[in-house]
């Protein structure tokens, strides 16, 4: 027997929320159905920076009807540019072709908790909202590292969510410094 709001969630045609192991009691980790269909198209992202000899990592920005903007992944060693993280690159694509530097009303889907530099760019560009998959222990700026959203900002604040298809990330990665090693290469 559906619950409650179950049914009301069936009636307003959203799919019911499915709850993440959570990184932080501080984030929101219920996601829905669509979640994980752009968190799977971000670690598809991932894939391909792997494949390029990249620390896989990829981001996919939607807008807040659902229609993807832009996709990018992590290019640093390609381009030799510490800036060209997947955020930055996913959100630099969405901007230019919006010929906008706000991105109002967004949903951005990162593999992995942004940086500093990720998330305040995302901050700037008035993203609305973050979802992450596996936490970042050495950058993480959600609240691996250091916690940027434990300080409120006076004009704009961005609702975080954290563990989506964290294992898929990780285990991504996991695999890529794996490798690394094997083949004597470090970072
Ligand atoms: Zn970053």
């Amino acid at each position: 027997m559906l619950s409650r709001s179950s049914s009301v969630s069936f009636v307003l045609g959203i799919s019911p929320l499915r709850r993440a192991r959570c990184p932080s009691e501080r984030l929101t980790c219920e996601f829905h159905e669509r979640d994980y269909r752009f968190m799977n198209l971000a670690l598809e992202q991932a894939k391909l920076a792997y494949d390029e000899g990249e620390v896989p990592v990829g981001c996919v920005l939607v807008s807040e009807d659902g229609e993807i903007l832009s996709m990018g992944r992590n290019r640093v060693h390609n381009k030799m540019d510490c800036t060209c993280h997947a955020e930055m690159e996913c959100l630099r694509s969405a901007m230019a072709t919006a010929n906008n530097w706000r991105l109002l009303g967004s949903v951005i889907y990162c593999t992995l908790e942004p940086c500093l530099m990720c998330l305040g760019a995302i901050q700037l560009a008035r993203v609305a909202k973050l979802k992450y998959g596996a936490d970042d222990l050495r950058m993480g700026a959600v609240h691996s590292w250091i916690s940027v959203p434990s300080v409120k900002h006076p004009f704009h604040e961005v609702k975080i969510s954290g563990g989506l298809l964290a294992a898929e990330s990780s285990n991504l990665l996991r695999q890529f410094f794996r490798q690394q090693r094997t083949e004597g290469r470090t970072e």
